[in-house]
């Protein structure tokens, strides 16, 4: 047989489905993956089921239905200040992912730089080598994952074709300030490079930190793509709608690839989302009031059981350090627990570009009952090593 393409050879196993699939093995609680083990409003579920029941069966608008674009604009505008139209700037992809994916093709050619700030989640480098452009690591500085910036200004220096910002970030959990955009926004001016954004947690942030929307910065929406979803906003990750929102003429390129590439979302789902869209302010209040009081659940069975972490400020997830225990790196860490204990997490080396092997990711995004079982289980860890 011929060989299959060489393309994918720089290409890792996604580590979180590995880890995914080595839960179910031992049918473990799962706090892997980043989704949650609750169920959506119900009004969301109704707009569903009637969607289906009233015949929306066939291929929406590639580009995503009209009305549901519409409604993207206006949530967006309503929440980051800046006027966008459904038409001209919102495409509807299948999930964030292919919408990041989507992205890169439309930006990168063979050999472009991007820049990533390392901790990092592990879709960006794996779109990036298949179009045989450049991931480019700037190292965060823990434990608030501060920016060195004249570190960041070197590759801009070395050049980059863009800069991609996971904000609020998977899985360090930071936020990143106002003050810290600016900055990367006056380097991408400075250099002219663009600045993609990943802000599907742009609604699970703890207080005093804020959501800053980096294309409605002055100057910067021309340079500036906004990837999101509605996967974690609305707890329906398995529904897969993905938003980008760009300027007209990337706008036009990404609805051009997305035509050949999955030709749209699921019309039915994207029908019931505009329902979702125009939940009260109050909605997103009291999502950011759960996730907090979720968090803090957790993070005090990390502390009773043995874990350092870092606090995050945004995001469902937490790194935990596994100092306390001997073990030799993150991945034995990991393996054992689901094993021994019946909990998943993600191994933190997988998220790093630098040799760091003392950190695993739990995600948080799951019932009280299911954080005091996993912590319950997580106290035995102690008494184990
Ligand atoms: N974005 C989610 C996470 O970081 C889900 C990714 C996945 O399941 N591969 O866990």
């Amino acid at each position: 047989m011929k060989h299959l393409s060489s393309r994918l050879n720089k290409i890792p196993a996604s580590v979180i489905s590995e880890m995914n699939n080595f839960a179910r093995l031992y049918k473990a609680i799962n706090l892997a993956s980043g989704y949650p083990d609750f169920n959506p409003p119900e009004a969301l579920v109704e707009a569903a089921v009637n969607a289906l029941r009233k015949g929306y069966h066939q291929y929406a608008d590639t580009a995503g239905r009209s009305s549901l674009r519409q409604a993207i604009a206006r949530k967006f505008s309503r929440f980051s200040g800046l006027e966008v139209d459904g038409d001209a700037h919102v495409t509807v992809t299948v999930g964030s992912t292919e919408a990041m994916f989507l992205v890169l093709a439309v930006i990168c050619e063979p050999g472009d730089r991007v820049l990533i700030f390392s901790p990092f989640y592990e879709n960006y480098a794996a779109g990036l080598h298949l179009l045989d452009a450049q991931p480019v690591y700037v190292h965060l500085r823990p434990p608030e994952f501060l920016i060195d910036r004249e570190a960041l200004r070197r590759e801009f220096e070395r050049g980059a074709k863009a800069i991609i910002i996971c904000n609020p970030a998977n899985p360090s959990g930071k936020v990143f300030t106002e003050e810290e955009l600016l900055f990367i926004g006056s380097l991408a001016q400075e250099f002219d490079a663009y600045v993609i954004t990943d802000e599907v947690y742009e609604h699970i942030v703890f207080p005093p930190h804020r959501h800053v929307y980096a294309a409605a910065l002055p100057g910067m929406f021309e340079r500036t793509i906004t990837c999101s979803s509605l996967s974690k906003t609305y707890a329906i990750t398995g529904w897969r709608l993905g938003t980008v929102i760009a300027d007209e003429v990337i706008t036009e390129q990404i609805r051009l690839l997305h035509d050949y590439i999955t030709l749209g979302a699921p019309a039915p789902l994207q029908l019931a989302a505009r329902t979702a869209l125009e939940f009260p302010d109050e909605y997103y209040a009291e999502i950011a009031r759960q996730y907090a009081e979720r968090r803090d659940i957790f993070l005090e069975y990390l502390e009773r059981s043995g874990f350092g972490y870092i606090p995050p400020q945004g995001t469902y997830f937490v790194l935990a350090d596994i100092s306390g225990f001997d073990f030799d790196d993150d991945v034995h860490f990991c393996y054992w627990m689901v094993r021994t204990v019946g909990v998943a997490a993600v191994p933190g080396s997988s998220f790093f570009a630098e040799p760091v092997k003392h950190l695993v990711r739990f995600n948080f995004a799951k019932r009280p009952e299911t954080l005091h079982e996993a912590g319950e289980r997580l106290m035995e860890i102690k008494k184990l090593r």
